[in-house]
């Protein structure tokens, strides 16, 4: 496994960050993350003259979510976009949030128990893959994963008990894994764990937002008769790009159908095709009333990725943020829950990540 990069920030915590870390305990446990592991390291800072209480998590059992070896999904991602979130001097407007690991209790809402067994067994020596050979078994890939799934849950919780109205886990979005079995790089299908909790609070209308440059077919199968689950996904049309899914004529089924969108881009589609594509997401979303907002943050769709044809700008994220903070605000209490999904160029998820977070602090 390739060096993790320089070591994250780990500010001494104040009595008010202690008093952050105590209430996200006690909300996270009923989500289903274990309280404990936010103890005692946990440090949230104060938001300075934004309106927004953004929470980002970030540490290292995030950062160590990847595959060394040159794999275009290293654990070097989450240190390149920090470096650029400092560099643009957002990371004093967060609130930041140590990563906390999921229990088997709620993996289990979504995955398959044997299969959830064999990522523990097989990534406690490594070797081999857990698909058809596009993820790796490293050694300790279960606890980084582990820790994808609990900080989505654990940011979620915030936003159901109005603690934070908007949350940004930039290692996370991993919606190509599936119930029974890892894919493209994704081990834990974090959003799919988290759909699965949000309905058990009782949540009946979630919108999920993909823009990443590859079509989320862990999420939209699953839930694809699903009525409670609005999933709207711009991509690389599939007879291009893995995973090949993601047809516009896939509207959902059964009682899911209509519930669904798929807006195919053609190759080198850029920020003008983007922008038409998500004024139909907008209307699609705005006419489901969502409670909360889930936004994949895929930096791949971005001009520049070494594994998919896109042509957009930094610029497309940045008003998919916009616009849907501003749906958010009118139908979900503002609640949005933004992950970071893929993007193989440091350059282009560092600047698409940081233009995120920056509409996730707007005031509008
Ligand atoms: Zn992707």
């Amino acid at each position: 496994m390739q060096a993790p990069g320089p070591p994250l920030r780990m500010p001494a915590q104040t009595s008010q960050e202690r008093a952050w870390t105590a209430m996200a305990q006690s909300m996270a446990g009923m989500i289903g993350v274990p309280g404990r592991r936010l103890s005692g390291t946990g440090a949230w800072r104060t938001v300075i003259g934004m309106r927004h209480d953004v929470v980002l998590y970030q540490g290292e059992a995030l950062g160590r979510y990847g595959f060394g070896g040159g794999h275009p999904f290293g654990p070097d991602r989450l240190s390149a976009f920090l470096a650029e979130l400092a560099r643009q001097g957002l990371d004093r407007a967060v609130r930041t949030a140590v990563p906390v690991a999921a229990t088997d209790e709620a993996l289990l809402r979504f995955h398959d128990a044997a299969y959830v067994r064999r990522v523990r067994l097989q990534s406690l020596s490594g070797g081999g893959f857990l698909d058809q050979g596009d993820t790796p078994a490293v050694p300790g890939l279960f606890d980084a994963a582990s820790h994808v799934v609990g900080s989505v849950l654990a940011g979620a919780a915030l936003l159901l008990q109005g603690e934070a109205s908007r949350v940004f886990v930039p290692i996370a979005g991993l919606h190509h894994a599936k119930r029974a079995s890892a894919a493209g790089f994704c081990v834990f299908n974090d959003i799919g764990v988290l759909i699965e909790s949000l309905k058990r609070q009782g949540l009946t209308r979630i919108a999920y937002v993909d823009i990443d440059a590859h079509h989320g077919d862990g999420v939209y199968y699953d839930f694809e008769d699903d009525p409670c689950v609005v999933c709207a996904d711009i991509h690389e049309d599939g007879r291009f790009l893995y995973p090949g899914t993601g047809a516009r004529e896939e509207r959902g089924r059964d009682a899911g159908a209509g519930r669904k969108l798929n807006i195919p881009l053609a190759p080198g589609a850029g920020d003008r095709e983007f922008m038409a594509a998500f004024g139909e997401v907008e209307a699609f979303v705005r006419a489901a009333r969502p409670e909360i907002i889930l936004l994949q943050a895929g930096a791949d769709s971005i001009a520049g990725d070494p594994l998919a044809h896109l042509a957009l700008t930094p610029e497309a994220h940045r008003h998919a943020t916009k616009r849907l903070c501003a749906l958010a605000g009118e139908y979900a209490q503002g609640r949005v829950l933004a992950m970071g999904g893929g993007g193989y160029n440091r350059d282009n998820l560092a600047a698409t990540w940081t233009g995120v977070v920056r509409e996730l602090l707007a005031d509008r």
